[in-house]
Parts: C-alpha cells; sequence; structure tokens
C-alpha cells in the first residue's frame, strides 16, 4: 500500500484478496502496510489489485516461503518473551535447563543456577520424543505445571515441546514459548495448531531437511497469523543416518547465515542435540554465536548421573556460566565491526 494508503483502502483489499476465497496477511511497518496473500495467487487479478485506490504495487513473490523472506518483511523481527527480547541488535539469548523436566525440586535447583549462570529462559521437556518406547517418556502434564510454578518461582520465562496437538491446549497455558522439535517439523497440523496459540514458537530443523523445506513449513507459522517465530539448528544427519560419526548429529554451522539471509526472524543453534557431547558444546557454541546466531538452547544438569534423558550432552551449571561470559564476548567484539553479520549482509546482498 502506499504511504498515505488509509484503513479503509487496506480493508477493501484484504475484502477482495477474501472474497476470492484466500487469505490475507496484513503486515504494518512505521511507513508502509504489506498485504500477503496466503493460498494459490492466480486466483487473484494483479491488474485489478494495482488499480484499486491506495495500493502501491502487486507483485508476485515466486518463493515457496514467501511470508517469511526478507522480501516480505523487510525489517529484522524482535520476538518477545515476557521481558526478553530475541534478535538483531538485542543481546544473546541462552535458554537452559535440563532435557527433561523430573521433578520439582531438580528443576527449581537447575533452573536457579542457570538464572544465575545468565540464561534469560528456562527449558524443560515435559513430553519427550524418545525413539525407545523403555526410555522416559516425560513427566507430561505434571511436568508443566512443574515448569509454569518454577517459572514463576524464579521469576524467568519458561520453553517446552508439544509433541503432539492433544497437548497444544495445556502447553500454551502452562509454558511461556512452544518449542516444536526436529521430529515434528513436517507436522503440518501440529504446526497450525501450535501457531494459532499465537505465542512465541521455537521451531527446530530437522535432521535431514533441506533448507526450503525447513522454512516452507516455518511459513505455515505466519500463514496462520503468527509472526512470533525463532528458528533453530540443532545439528543434522544423512537420511538413514548411514554416515559413521563421532557426534550425535552435525551441527550445520551453514545453515545459521542462511537462515539470516532468507528470513528476518531470529536464529538460534541447539549445540546440545547438535553434537551429543558436553565437551563440544562450548567450541560449538561459540562458532555458532561467531556465524550469526541471536542466541543458543544449551542443555544443562547438575547430577547427570541422575538425568533421565541426554546425560552425556548435559553441562555443569558452571559450564553454562563460562559459555556465556565467552559468547558474549565474542558477540560483542563482532557487532558493529566489519566482520559482523550486517556488514555481510549488505556486502554480498540477498535474493
Ligand atoms: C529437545 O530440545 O529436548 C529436543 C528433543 O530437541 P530436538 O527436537 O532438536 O531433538
Ligand atoms: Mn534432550
Amino acid at each position: 500500500m502506499k504511504p498515505s494508503a488509509t484503513k479503509e483502502q487496506v480493508k477493501e483489499v484484504v475484502n477482495m484478496i477474501k472474497s476470492s476465497g484466500l487469505k490475507a496477511d496484513v503486515s504494518s511497518g512505521q511507513f508502509q502496510t504489506v498485504i500477503g496473500i496466503v493460498g494459490d495467487e492466480k486466483k487473484i487479478d494483479f491488474d485489478q489489485v494495482k488499480s484499486m485506490p491506495g495500493v502501491y504495487d502487486a507483485l508476485r513473490i515466486q518463493a515457496p516461503y514467501r511470508l517469511i523472506s526478507r522480501s516480505y518483511i523487510s525489517q529484522d523481527v524482535i520476538v518477545k518473551v515476557k521481558g526478553v527480547e530475541m534478535g538483531e541488535g538485542c543481546e544473546p539469548v541462552y535458554m537452559a535447563g535440563p532435557c527433561s523436566i523430573e521433578n520439582y525440586e531438580q528443576l527449581h535447583r537447575i533452573g536457579k543456577k542457570v538464572k544465575e549462570a545468565g540464561a534469560q529462559i528456562l527449558r524443560g521437556g515435559a513430553y519427550k520424543p524418545r525413539t525407545s518406547i523403555h526410555s522416559f517418556q516425560g513427566l507430561g502434564l505434571e511436568g508443566l505445571k512443574i515448569l509454569q510454578a518454577v517459572g514463576k518461582d524464579l521469576d524467568i520465562p519458561t520453553i517446552t515441546e508439544v509433541r503432539s496437538e492433544l497437548d497444544i491446549n495445556n502447553v500454551a497455558k502452562y509454558a511461556d514459548m512452544i518449542q516444536i522439535g526436529a521430529r515434528n517439523m513436517y507436522n503440518q497440523d501440529l504446526i497450525e495448531a501450535a501457531a494459532k496459540k499465537n505465542k512465541p514458537i521455537l521451531f527446530k530443523r530437522s535432521f535431514a531437511a533441506q533448507i526450503y523445506e525447513y522454512l516452507s513449513f516455518a511459513e505455515r507459522i505466519v500463514a496462520n497469523g503468527n509472526k512470533k517465530i525463532i528458528l533453530c539448528e540443532r545439528g543434522i544427519q544423512p537420511l538413514g543416518g548411514s554416515f559413521k560419526s563421532q557426534t550425535r548429529f552435525t551441527l550445520d554451522l551453514n545453515a545459521i547465515p542462511v537462515l539470516r539471509k532468507e528470513t528476518p526472524f531470529p536464529v538460534i543453534a541447539d549445540p546440545s542435540h547438535g553434537t551429543g557431547r558436553k565437551d563440544l558444546i562450548m567450541p560449538m557454541s561459540r562458532s555458532s554465536i561467531a556465524s550469526g546466531a541471536h542466541g543458543l538452547m544449551i542443555e544443562v544438569h547438575d547430577r547427570p548421573h541422575e538425568a533421565l534423558s541426554d546425560a552425556n550432552q548435559a553441562v555443569q551449571p558452571e559450564e553454562l556460566a563460562r559459555i556465556i561470559r565467552v559468547c558474549n564476548l565474542i558477540q560483542k567484539t563482532i557487532s558493529g565491526s566489519e566482520g559482523s553479520f550486517s556488514s555481510d549482509f549488505n556486502g554480498n546482498g540477498h535474493s
């Protein structure tokens, strides 16, 4: 729309899109309103749209993911969870805590330590995606209640994974942020149900997902009216996992700048699942921040011998504090320098 377009003119375009059986996404920026079409835009006569009052231009964006592309949203998106801001220009955000919520005492003890170490968001799984049915599957609803109670007691925002659509109401009710895990990146119904809760969503890349697939599924979150997305690179493996490696997965550092170039959303990395090894969390955290990540998700356990899941990749709270200190230093050194992401970005341009 033209900067001078009125609310009524915006509404008329939206109504026109809706009357063609499509959905409209309205993005109001500081100077201009941009209207995105969700669905098969071939149903729309672009010449007719161009001639409507208040319309500046009408164009087709060919990418399978348009609503999350920089061509559609030109400014970097800052996602807020309670008082914490994530994205370009913000301090790096650290989401830390145990892989699984085991009981109130455990989560409170670890939560207190990760907060003291500098983490701004507390993580903990209540619904665990597990390969084996014989492993600990998570405390479910009881875990969600513990998470909410600890978040309140320690005054820290919380994040937890939703594994099934059946649990989405409860996860949205008890947690401040919803995580969609690697195994569910392709689960359209779960993504759409979560998006509709209009809470911030941490959307993880699947193990063997191409970037265009990953972003095409992230598109569904915006198509359902939710722009509070944080993307997360959590490690990849070849289809079938036939490549024998020393690490659980391979943290794809390339993905971080690629995602940042393609989309305006915050991008974080998860070196815990990306490596599966506590001795590699520090180096891969450093590399992720240097690659342009806006934050990290890190699994922490102060008594790994008691941990009910992912003990091998859990760092101690003291190690988390060290990682945060070093990563903040790296981020400060890079930001504003000629080696910063925004200078790469402006230098190379993007499509
Ligand atoms: C997790 O964060 O606990 C988790 C299971 O992650 P992912 O979906 O990346 O495996
Ligand atoms: Mn885990």
